[in-house]
């Protein structure tokens, strides 16, 4: 294996950081080029003393400066980059052979286009970035020969039972002539599974990032007790595999053991199964097709020796068939209900609404909002950042309405 050198946008969240012990586990074939991060310059200096890239980039300006001054008298020589244009350059400079797009939300989106654009290999985990984008970043991806590889567990689950050996061509692969009938998501149904609807709106930021089985960032963690995550990934499947909205189910596996499933027509299922831990989809994309070592325990069948089934109740959690719905609709609509969502938990996570009012504000904002051709990045762009004025309207009147009760 060839040394590789690794881009990580999103170096101080939680999958940056599995990424990092996961490359510390294997340094022979792994080196850090670039690390980044928004605010948490203090984090990023660990990272920059233990790994020694050759460039750090902090998104927000106050932060750069910080840890620019935070390194004066430490004997590195990485050099330090600020904003949009450093989280490009470190996305596209050639000497990054591999970029792990693990930056939240739809600030993903451009710093990963610069990576597709030049051809790299990318580990995306930021899903907000084809959910935004689907067809034009595919598109992308083919145009430039990309090899794009799925982070996101129940992507790479499926990309494990799809018969993939077809993928690295970057065509588009019409997955039916290879015999496969569905894609099956299991979702672990998070926080608030068993939870009674009438307690979701006194629910805490608190309540809802404490995922039963995963460890993520704070907006994944709300997404995950909304369901809303299950439907962002509905439709990042939709567009990493080419299926349509009748080919993909969702059913909840509360265990997170298997991580997601391929239905094949002569009745075969294939799935990939292992303990909920991020590094092990990390450490496959990393070394695809190959395998190295993550640091994730062997599965001990035995001791999870019972593994449950169940329908989502879409009752309690409307986000899912919101997603469907933006899905079926096609054009800007998933960018709407994406930027929507991104308001939503940002309003939620700083208290200012109920945490019941997430899926009223994305559905809402899908309502009110025109759906167009989402051909060019201008479009989809501007579909964004109008969906995110309408939702924080939306959301301001609920917040309006709490007080006033
Ligand atoms: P996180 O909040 O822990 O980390 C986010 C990272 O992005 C941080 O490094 C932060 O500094 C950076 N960032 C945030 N805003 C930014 C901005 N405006 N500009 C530049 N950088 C910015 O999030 P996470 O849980 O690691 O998730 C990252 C992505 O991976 C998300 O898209 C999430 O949906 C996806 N994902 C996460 C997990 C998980 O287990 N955490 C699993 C599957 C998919
Ligand atoms: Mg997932």
């Amino acid at each position: 294996m060839n040394t590789q050198f690794i881009t990580i946008l999103g170096s101080t969240g939680s999958i940056g950081v599995n990424t990092l012990d996961v490359i510390k586990k294997n340094s022979d074939h792994y080196k850090v080029f670039a690390l980044t991060a928004n605010t948490q310059w203090q984090r990023l200096q660990h990272q920059i003393l233990e790994f020694k890239p050759h460039f750090a980039v902090c998104f927000d300006e106050k932060s750069c400066h910080l840890l620019r001054q935070s390194l004066i008298n430490e004997s590195v020589s990485t050099k330090i980059l600020s904003g949009l244009d450093g989280l490009k350059k470190v996305a596209s400079d050639d000497r990054a052979d591999t970029v792990v797009a693990a930056i939240v939300g739809a600030a993903g989106l451009l710093p990963t286009l610069a990576a597709v654009q030049t051809g790299k290999k990318i580990l995306l985990a930021n899903k907000e970035t084809l959910v935004m984008a689907g067809e034009y970043f595919m598109e992308q991806v083919r145009l430039h020969q990309a090899l794009l590889l799925p982070v996101d567990s129940e992507h790479n689950a499926l990309f494990q039972s799809l018969p993939n050996h077809h993928y690295s061509k970057n065509v588009e692969i019409n997955w039916s002539d290879f015999g496969v009938t569905k894609l099956v998501l299991t979702a672990s149904g998070g926080p608030f599974l068993e939870e009674k609807l009438e307690n979701f709106a006194s629910k805490t930021p608190q309540q809802a990032c404490l995922h039963p089985n995963w460890k993520m960032g704070r907006k994944i963690s709300v997404d995950s007790a909304t369901l809303m995550n299950k439907g962002l990934e509905v439709i990042e499947a939709s567009y990493l595999y080419n299926m349509g909205p009748d080919q993909i189910d969702v059913v909840i596996h509360p265990q997170s053991i298997i991580h997601s499933m391929v239905n094949y027509k002569d009745g075969s299922v294939l799935a990939e199964l292992g303990n909920p831990d991020m590094r092990t989809p990390i450490a496959h994309v990393l070394s695809w097709p190959q395998r190295i070592h993550s640091g994730v325990d062997m599965l001990d069948l035995i001791k999870n020796n019972h593994l449950d089934f169940r329908d989502v109740d879409h009752l309690k959690f409307p986000c899912l068939k919101i997603a469907y719905s933006a899905l079926r609709q096609g054009g800007t609509a998933p960018a709407i209900i994406n930027a929507a969502n991104e308001v939503a938990v940002d309003a939620f996570l700083k208290e200012k609404i109920a945490f019941n009012e997430i899926p009223n504000i994305i559905h809402e904002t899908l309502n009110q909002s025109d759906i167009v051709n989402a051909n060019t990045l201008d479009i989809i762009l501007r579909a964004d950042n109008d969906a995110r004025q309408l939702a924080s309207k939306i959301a301001d009147t609920k917040q309006s309405l709490s007080r006033e009760n």
